[in-house]
């Protein structure tokens, strides 16, 4: 399980979740932010700070949010 960052962040990649990870796995990709799902820990502490409420638990996504998960895959895929 990984957390994922949604859509919310596209508008504001305001980055503090990028400062609490605790294993350094939150990466600013071209149009928002990203988890690495396979390093991800399952925290937490990047939710808390969202300011946008952009960051959800994986298993909480809804069908049409699953396209963030793919996003983040493909991103820490062609790293
Ligand atoms: Fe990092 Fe924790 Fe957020 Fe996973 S849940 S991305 S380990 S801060």
């Amino acid at each position: 399980m990984a957390f994922v960052i949604l859509e919310a962040c596209q508008t504001e990649k305001a980055g503090e979740c990028t400062t609490v990870c605790p294993v350094d796995c939150i990466e600013e990709g071209p149009d928002q932010f990203y988890i690495d799902p396979d390093i991800c820990i399952d925290c937490a502490a990047c939710q808390a700070v969202c300011p946008v409420d952009a960051i959800e638990e994986e298993y909480d996504l809804t069908p049409d949010q699953e396209i963030f998960l793919e996003k983040a895959e493909a991103f820490f895929a062609n790293k």
